[in-house]
């Protein structure tokens, strides 16, 4: 395929740099990208960007990942257990509101003669969508209807988190933070961050004991939302929360058996997804954007060839980083059942759990943090 005709199912991260890259790789292809939502309008607050995976994206489109890395920038975060922080030294991040991500990524798109096409909702069809484009991407998210109309092929497996999560936001400016509150009502836990000079993240995690005696269940969002801001009020300090559709959910981890059908390939969470915790999920998601336009280069825009490439080269990749994603989705789901008493202890612990940073890295980047704690241990 030299010129021809791609669809991109989903305007999110992934669909919306697959389509940079493709546009850029083969300018003499139409990509039209179909968006359920108007324009500006999408879920979630801020998302965070580690330097490295800036780094690993930025070879791909320089311009696009400067654009996403001017924001807010922090390399220290604070683990904190019942109001006793522990500030350690951590890779920096960048972070960006969700919304002006997705701007900034469809700036670049449209820059680069991508048509984008809003308020579409309309299913992916075996008879007019494969047969009339010469490629198909199914970029949309979670709960991809892409890869449930294709089941049979994809063969998905999701599993369902055992915690409760609810995405608030909150004027407090936070530092990337983990707030671990031992209540009598069960663990408390929250992910915080800054992601502008106005606004942080505050993300409610509990588990489903927790989530039960506090009644969420039948609580509004609105009521959800003023019980955490008192739950939360020695934190906050006096801050409120905000939500936007912020519901309580529970995670989904998806996988995929296969990859593609015909010409039709998955991409970012619709194929496999991660985990907040480990804050990396647009990354992914744009990774898989990168490995799939180079493969189909590396194809010479081959389809079939490509498709399989993207895949043979992709999986193990993605395979590992997801098994990183799942001990932190154990650790985080084993908390609540647990007595969580030394926040230093507590603190080495989290940063430790995906097995990705050792001690020995920990302690040389936060020598005077972890030679207390030793001391206190003797
Ligand atoms: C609480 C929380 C915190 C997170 N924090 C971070 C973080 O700090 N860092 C990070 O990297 N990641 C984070 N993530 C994960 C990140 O948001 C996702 O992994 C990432 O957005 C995946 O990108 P995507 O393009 O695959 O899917 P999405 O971003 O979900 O985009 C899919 C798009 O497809 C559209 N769509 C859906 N169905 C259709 C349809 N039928 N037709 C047309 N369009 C459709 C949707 O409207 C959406 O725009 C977080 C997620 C959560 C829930």
């Amino acid at each position: 395929m030299t010129s021809g005709k791609i669809l991109v199912v989903g305007g999110g991260p992934a669909g919306l740099f697959f389509s940079i890259l493709a546009r850029r790789a083969l300018p003499s292809t139409a990509v039209h990208v179909r968006e359920r939502n108007p324009r500006g309008v999408t879920y979630g607050w801020g998302v965070a960007f580690t330097e490295s995976a800036a780094a690993a994206l930025r070879p791909a489109a320089p311009d696009v990942v400067d654009a996403l890395t001017t924001n807010t920038r922090h390399d220290r975060m604070v683990i904190s257990l019942d109001g006793t922080g522990v500030p350690v030294q951590v890779g920096a991040s960048h972070l960006n509101a969700r919304w002006a991500l997705l701007d900034t990524l469809e700036k670049f798109a449209l820059d680069a003669g991508v048509t984008v096409e809003h308020g579409c909702d309309t299913a992916v069809t075996e008879d007019d969508d494969l047969a009339g484009w010469d490629l198909v991407v199914g970029a949309d998210g979670v709960n991809s209807t892409t890869r449930d109309r294709f089941a049979e092929h994809f063969r998905p497996s999701v599993e369902l988190g055992s915690n409760w999560l609810a995405w608030y936001g909150t004027p407090k400016p936070y530092p990337p933070s983990i707030i671990l509150q031992n209540s009598e009502h069960g663990i408390l836990m929250v992910h915080a961050s800054g992601f502008s000079a106005e606004l942080s993240n505050f993300t409610v995690e509990v588990g489903q004991e927790t989530f039960d005696k506090l009644g969420f269940a039948d609580l509004t969002e609105d009521e959800s939302r003023e019980l955490c801001e008192r739950l939360f009020a020695g934190s906050l300090d006096g801050a409120p929360l905000r939500s936007d559709h912020s519901p309580w959910f529970r995670t989904k981890f998806v996988r995929c058996a296969r990859w593609t059908h015909r010409n039709l390939v998955l991409i970012g969470d619709a194929l496999h997804t991660v985990h907040p915790s480990i804050g990396s999920g647009t990354r992914f998601a744009m990774r898989d954007a990168v490995y799939l336009t180079e493969a189909l280069t590396g194809a010479e825009w081959d389809i079939e060839i490509g498709l399989k490439e993207f895949e043979r080269v992709r999986k193990p990749v993605a395979d590992a980083f997801q098994a990183a994603a799942k001990r932190s989705i154990d650790w985080y789901e084993g908390l609540p059942s647990r007595t969580i008493t030394h926040p230093t202890k507590f603190a080495l612990e989290y940063l430790m759990r995906t097995g990705r940073v050792s001690y020995r890295d920990f302690r040389r980047e936060n020598r005077d943090v972890v030679l207390g704690y030793e001391r206190e241990l003797r």
